[in-house]
């Protein structure tokens, strides 16, 4: 399900001025267990987003059995490649930013949940606990002078997929610009990124009512990201609870702060998925709190009623 939805609004596109009117190519693919759609006046933008997303795929996804990640876990101590050890290093330093709130060290977790084999079911207390004593991003060592990543505990599994789809979208931008393309909008399941502006006006992007059908509201973004962690994309419902795939690395479950959908917007495509993801499990106040201490940071909070 795609939890933003990107406004092709012909009217509006109609409304726009003859000189102004730029024709948009469109592609689409799945990627990074994604729909990643691309719209810019470039028909070559699709081609440049689409290999940078398979490149960083093939580094950091715990699905690609060959990426660094997967050697990483399980290996327990791997030299990566630079681009690896910088959002490892970022990872952690969201760990520190969010006081634990947002932790790559929850793979163990997400596997006891289901969430990675998508066969979702509420484990035992005690497996809970046995999770537990593996997560915690101080026990990542990272050796800076020659880019190895070090696990403290054996068993310990790192997971990207809170910050990874960000980065991509970081690199896509930087290809694009290098490759002279200044105008790209780039819509990857929950998160997008409005490069530029479409013919003179900031990207228009709908946001999905959580509970409804509908749209909640819009944004219009340049040189932008927005990112929204929600509790409706993944989730199982058992005895009435709902249980969704972003966990709490405190408690061992799937955080229960009240939020239904956190959005954050944010010039950096990594800051906007680390902090929405941090943001669902701290709750409103100190959510709020958190994103006030980034600078060109907002967050849009949605709580359960
Ligand atoms: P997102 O949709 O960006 O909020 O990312 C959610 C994904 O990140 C989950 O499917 C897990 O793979 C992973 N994850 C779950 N909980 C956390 C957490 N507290 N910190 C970092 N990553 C998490
Ligand atoms: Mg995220």
């Amino acid at each position: 399900m795609r939890k933003i939805a990107v406004l092709l609004s012909f009217a509006l596109f109609a409304l726009l001025p003859a000189c102004q009117k730029q024709e948009l190519y469109k592609d689409n693919r799945v990627m990074m267990g994604t729909y990643v759609e691309v719209t810019s006046p470039s028909k070559d933008a699709a081609g440049i987003v689409f290999a940078e997303f398979e490149r960083i795929e093939n580094l950091l996804s715990k699905y690609k059995p060959e990426s660094e990640v997967s050697k990483l876990n399980a290996l327990g101590r791997l030299k990566v490649s630079p681009e690896t050890f910088y959002v490892i290093k970022k990872a952690k330093e969201f760990w520190q930013a969010t006081e634990g709130a947002f932790d790559i060290t929850v793979g163990p977790l997400v596997d006891i949940w289901g969430f990675t084999d998508k066969k979702y079911s509420l484990p035992a207390e005690a497996k809970i606990k046995d999770a537990l004593r593996l997560v915690g991003s101080d026990k990542i060592i990272l050796h800076d002078k020659d880019n190895v990543v070090e696990f403290m505990l054996s068993g310990m599994r790192i997971d990207l997929g809170a910050v990874a789809k960000g980065y991509a979208l970081d690199c896509s931008v930087n290809k694009l610009k290098r490759e002279g393309i200044s105008s790209c909008l780039i819509n990857a399941g929950g998160q997008v990124y409005c490069m530029g502006d479409k013919s003179g006006v900031p990207w228009k992007i709908a946001m999905q009512d959580p509970r409804g059908k509908d749209f909640s509201g819009y944004l219009e973004l340049k040189d932008k990201s927005a990112s929204t962690s929600g509790d409706y994309e993944q989730y199982f419902i058992q005895k009435d609870k709902r249980f969704s795939h972003i966990l709490n690395p405190k408690t061992g479950y799937p955080a229960d702060s009240g939020i239904i959908s956190a959005t954050v917007i944010a010039p950096s495509g990594l800051t906007a998925d680390a902090l929405s993801t941090a943001i669902f499990v701290l709750g409103k106040i100190k959510g709020m709190a958190l994103a006030k201490r980034f600078p060109d940071v907002e967050a849009k909070i949605i709580e359960e009623k």
